[in-house]
């Protein structure tokens, strides 16, 4: 899955996919991250990226593969520098995301200093819905999300959370780089994250944007 269907604008091919850590204070808590700051700002490869009803699965055996449900944005209209007042124009639309993530690997990335890049960008890392337009979502900080294994709620938040709202991130992030259509916010995750197991069966809600299911298989 190369590109995304956009209200409004078609198939659109997949440019960059940012992803940005902690930006929930009761995620922060659970993960012993400390609170405050610029937001942390990391990036996935188009690779990553796989839609509803995929199999998601680990690169290889005794990674412990954590889900991370989060409202994911898609740009619609290129910026630089886009003011705060501004950004939510440039969005075209929403949807329900897992940033799934190899905890292993990004616990020795954190200890030893080394980028996140292999722990959030391996193949199948970021299931997404379909998207929903942005004028149909309204108010981003007003979407619950929630995430179910096997039927169980594992993570329950509301977007009105953020420490940094979308509008915040589109104007932080565009200071940096150009974004453009196509490219994708993953806009950080509330509590409950664990770890997954082979035979999982998963089903992501963002309330009025969308729905996701994908199941976990072997590595
Ligand atoms: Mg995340």
């Amino acid at each position: 899955m190369r590109a995304v269907l956009l209200p409004g604008l078609g198939e659109v091919p997949v440019g960059k996919i940012l992803g940005i850590g902690t930006n929930y204070a009761s995620h922060a808590k659970e993960m012993g991250s400390p609170v405050g700051g610029d937001p942390v700002v990391f990036l996935k490869p188009s690779t990553a990226l796989c839609a509803d009803g995929a199999v998601v699965r680990p690169p290889g055996p005794g990674h412990e593969m954590h889900h991370e449900v989060e409202l994911v944005v898609a740009i619609g209209r290129t910026g630089l520098r886009i003011p705060f007042e501004k950004a939510l124009d440039h969005v075209a639309a929403y949807a329900v995301g897992l940033d799934l993530t190899l905890r292993d690997l990004q616990l020795v990335a954190k200890q030893k200093g080394r980028p996140w890049a292999l722990a959030k960008g391996f193949d199948t890392s970021a299931p997404v819905s379909a998207f929903r337009a942005a004028a149909e979502v309204g108010d981003p900080q007003k979407v619950a999300l929630s995430l179910k294994i096997n039927g169980q709620v594992k993570q329950s938040g509301s977007s009105a959370d953020m420490i940094v709202p979308v509008a915040g991130l589109i104007c932080f992030v565009s200071t940096f780089m150009a974004l453009e259509p196509g490219d994708l916010i993953f806009t950080g995750t509330p509590a409950g994250v664990g770890a997954l197991k082979a035979g999982d069966a998963l089903e992501a809600e963002a309330a009025g944007v969308g729905r996701l299911k994908v199941s976990v298989g072997v590595p």
